[in-house]
């Protein structure tokens, strides 16, 4: 089955708010099933809003529709349902009642305008409204169901739960549509899809496809079947893109790189500590973020200045003098020392070269050294980043969190393309 989603407003084909409800629609319909065909925003216009129901009404069976039904001059969702459909606007006696009873209650008298709220096409019905005045409406038009909604999300939000959710799952019947989201991070965009192959091919069931955030690259499964056999069908799909995607591949869903390191940490009773120059913390931050991290992570140095790196974490100063403070030397004896220091037993090191400034013809911006100092053993790893100031220390500190998965499961590190060891 297939559905259709309208949004209404001003607001939004200006683009001054942002179109939350569509995307909570659509996932409301997807998860039971119901493949949204397609979305479209209309402004507060009479004229495009009922055009706009009359074609989803003659292209899909179910029609979600969102916004537009307060009691101001612009709200014309109600008069507009009622164009599409070739009725008039008939008064519902028991809106009236619980919009006026709902003005009673705060002690405020109903404006005259509110009494429009209670009115809906002939032959539709009302959807009871328990967050507020504006009721929404059920209506049939040929065989397409029409639900109308208010736009205010929390209104929204009630209503789908207490009524339109419970009836499309009825309606739905056979047929789930199941989604997941598989994450990397090391490779890029095209080197995974090379590895999906065909996978990825688009007419296939379950349906892989690839999107790109914030250095991360995820691997989207959709499998759509006859409820029976759906989940199945996804995990086999699950298993086939985890094997393609190999080590490389830390979590599932809402699971994160810092999550899947802390994991794997508590999993193996292993502590970390960390020493950053170039990220000022940041390594540090994204560990912290992960409730329950501090049973892991002992803590960490964040040393700027060659004399902090010096005076603090006890990083020879003939070292920094002789390789320079962005070296696989100093690097290594950044992680060496925040682990004999700290106690723990890992700790991650990264100093480099972040930008806009500061670039060398040897050592360009972008150019990271990352040491990962685990029990006796000390390696250090050369990124070569790309990107602004942000992205250079943003992938640092992922890449470090990468490498250090990598080598606490045994995986090889090459799986991180732009890491080079030295
Ligand atoms: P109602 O039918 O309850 O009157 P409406 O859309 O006509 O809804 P508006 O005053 O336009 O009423 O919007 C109410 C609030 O809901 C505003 O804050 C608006 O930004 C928000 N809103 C409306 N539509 C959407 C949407 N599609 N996604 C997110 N927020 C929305
Ligand atoms: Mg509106």
């Amino acid at each position: 089955m297939q559905g259709a989603i309208i949004s209404i407003g001003d607001e939004l084909t200006l683009g001054q708010t942002v179109d939350t409800n569509s995307a909570y629609l659509s996932q409301q319909l997807v998860k039971r099933g119901i493949f949204p065909r397609y979305h479209v925003t209309v402004p507060d216009d009479r004229g495009q809003i009922a055009r706009a129901i009359t074609h989803a009404a003659q292209t899909v069976p179910v029609v979600l529709v969102t916004g537009g039904l307060g009691p101001t001059e612009d709200d014309l969702t109600r008069e507009a349902l009622a164009d599409a459909m070739g009725v008039d606007l008939i008064l519902d006696e028991a809106s009236l009642q619980h919009i006026s009873s709902f003005f009673a209650r705060r002690n405020r008298p109903m404006p005259e305008r509110n009494r429009t709220q209670a009115m809906h096409p002939r032959g539709a019905e009302a959807i009871p409204n328990s967050n507020g005045t504006a009721p929404g409406i059920k209506a049939k038009l040929h065989d397409t169901t029409i639900y109308v909604t208010p736009g205010v999300p929390r209104e929204l939000y009630v209503m789908f739960e207490k009524t339109i959710g419970p009836e499309l799952d009825k309606l739905a019947g056979e047929r789930a549509i199941l989604t997941t989201t598989l994450h990397t991070f090391g490779q890029g965009e095209s080197d995974l899809a090379a590895r999906l192959g065909h996978l990825m091919q688009r007419n296939r069931n379950p349906t892989v496809g690839t999107t790109v955030s914030n250095g991360y690259v995820s691997v989207r499964i959709r499998s759509d079947f006859p409820r029976k056999l759906a989940e199945n069908e996804l995990n086999q799909a699950v298993h086939a893109v985890k094997s393609a995607l190999g080590a490389i591949c830390f979590g599932r869903d809402d699971q994160t790189l810092p999550g899947a390191v802390v994991g794997l940490l508590v999993e193996k009773k292993l502590t970390m500590a960390t020493a950053e120059s170039c990220t000022g913390g940041l390594l540090g931050a994204m560990v912290t973020d992960v409730p329950g991290s501090s049973v892991v992570y002992v803590g960490g140095w964040v040393t700027y200045s060659n004399q902090m790196k010096a005076s603090q974490l006890g990083v020879p100063p003939e070292v920094i003098e002789a390789h320079g403070a962005v070296s696989v030397e100093t690097a290594r004896a950044m992680a060496v020392s925040a682990r004999e220091r700290s106690g723990a037993d890992a700790a991650v090191s990264i100093t480099g070269i972040a930008g806009p400034d500061g670039g060398t013809a040897e050592k360009p911006v972008g150019t990271v050294y990352v040491g990962l100092a685990l029990r006796d053993r000390a390696r250090v790893f050369l990124l070569r980043l790309g990107g602004d100031r942000e992205t250079i220390r943003d992938r640092a500190a992922k890449s470090a969190l990468q490498l250090l998965r990598l080598l606490l499961m045994g995986e090889k590190t090459t799986g991180v393309t732009w890491a080079e060891e030295q």
